[in-house]
């Protein structure tokens, strides 16, 4: 099921009007672009998990220090065209606490000086729970990062086996105390649910102890079983099997019960807060704002063109200081409008008036009111006087709704 998912690093899909590679400097609108936010890309990992289909590898030839120097290359040659602080970095992979401790500092230090944070940005870090040592948090603290993201993704041995995740369930609550000790208060645990032979009182229990550390987010992604992963070919000669859609969504609406519960907000598909902790830079994403992109395989959006650094590490490398890029789209109006409802419609608020008034005004905004009139009446979305939005009951098959107005 793909309706609950978005990559962990939020990265967004988009569509149309494809052209061949280029240099990033020539290919961004920069008299167009409104920066708000910055993500940047470290691909490295300890072990290759078989579901993941993000760029990340096992690097075998201890590139951390090239990785690091080619960010600062592209972070120097950014500066000028960077007038004005951003509001979010959010530091991805791949895995950033991989990086020798030295090179993490020189890469965060480069990246928070190219985005100049003011006292209210939020600076995110992904790590894995083994990863976070003091050392490392230290270091995390000196360079202003103030949001950790641990890739937790289960507390149940057997279930960490079959995501092919090989850390200790106890090292989640070791990573939280030692972030915790070292002065950052906002975390965020990923969990995931619907994990091959995984049954509904596992994922409660795994609800449980993400609750017991008290994050101020929490993030749920029904796992997908991605193509051209070693995990959809297992699935593909049988070797593992689905979890069947009734238990999967008992998981999710267990998973929505329990979050309300406990004080958490729901405001995404897959994203639940405390009062104030939403993730301000996933956020970005979905209002389809203005981002930049550093390393491998990141992509960023400006001003309607949407871009993807070459994802190959040495391409990457040897394209310094600008990133060769790929797969650039500058959306036509009407499928720039379906993007919009698609990224509006995934948070729970859904689309306000103003906005959704101005999407209908776009090219297609006939049809699409048509559509949404029809879903209305089917109950299938809700629409009044603050906007609209999926039912709570459709969440689950968010996808199939959002995909008739693309
Ligand atoms: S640790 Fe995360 S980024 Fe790395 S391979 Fe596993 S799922 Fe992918």
């Amino acid at each position: 099921m793909t309706d609950l998912t978005l990559s962990i690093a939020g990265q967004p899909p988009a569509a149309a009007n494809r052209a061949a590679s280029a240099r990033a400097d020539a290919v961004i609108p920069w008299s167009l672009a409104n920066w708000r936010g910055l993500y940047a890309h470290v691909p490295f990992c300890r072990h290759k998990c078989h579901y993941c289909d993000f760029y990340s590898f096992v690097d075998r030839e201890d590139r951390g220090a090239a990785y690091t120097d080619r960010l600062l290359a592209e972070c120097a040659a950014l500066r000028p065209r960077v007038r004005r602080p951003l509001e979010t970095i959010f530091v991805g992979g791949g895995t950033p606490t991989m990086l020798p401790p030295a090179d993490l500092e020189r890469a965060l230090l480069a990246i928070a000086g190219l985005a100049q944070l003011g006292p209210s940005g939020e600076f995110s870090v992904e790590a894995n729970p083994e990863t976070v040592t003091d050392e490392i948090a230290a270091i995390l603290v000196r360079c202003g990062v103030n949001r950790i993201s641990i890739g937790c993704q289960s507390f149940q041995p057997s279930l960490l086996v079959a995501l092919e995740r090989h850390h200790d369930p106890a090292s989640v609550a070791r990573a939280v105390g030692i972030l915790r000790r070292a002065g950052i208060t906002n975390i965020n645990l990923d969990l995931i649910f619907a994990v091959p032979t995984s049954r509904l009182e596992q994922w409660q229990d795994d609800l449980n102890r993400a609750l017991e550390l008290e994050p101020q987010h929490i993030s749920c992604y029904g796992l997908v079983y991605e193509p051209n992963t070693p995990l959809a070919t297992r699935l593909a000669r049988g070797e593992v099997q689905r979890i069947d859609e009734v238990t999967e969504g008992r998981m999710y609406e267990h998973t929505r019960a329990m979050l309300a519960e406990r004080g958490y907000e729901h405001y995404e598909i897959s994203n639940w807060a405390r009062p104030g902790r939403r993730c301000q830079h996933n956020l970005l994403y979905w209002r389809n704002a203005d981002w930049l992109a550093l390393g491998p395989s990141a992509s960023g959006h400006a001003g309607g063109v949407r871009w993807k650094n070459v994802p190959r590490l040495a391409d990457w490398l040897n394209s310094s200081p600008w990133s060769m890029v790929q797969d650039v789209e500058a959306l036509e109006a009407e499928p720039s409008a379906g993007e919009q409802f698609m990224l509006g419609l995934r948070l729970i608020d859904g689309l306000d008036t103003p906005d959704l008034e101005r999407l209908l005004a776009m090219p297609g905004g006939a049809r699409r009111r048509a559509v949404i009139d029809r879903l209305c009446r089917g109950g299938l979305l809700q629409s009044d006087a603050a906007g609209l939005r999926i039912m709570p009951s459709q969440l689950m098959v968010a996808d199939s709704l959002i995909s008739e107005l693309l």
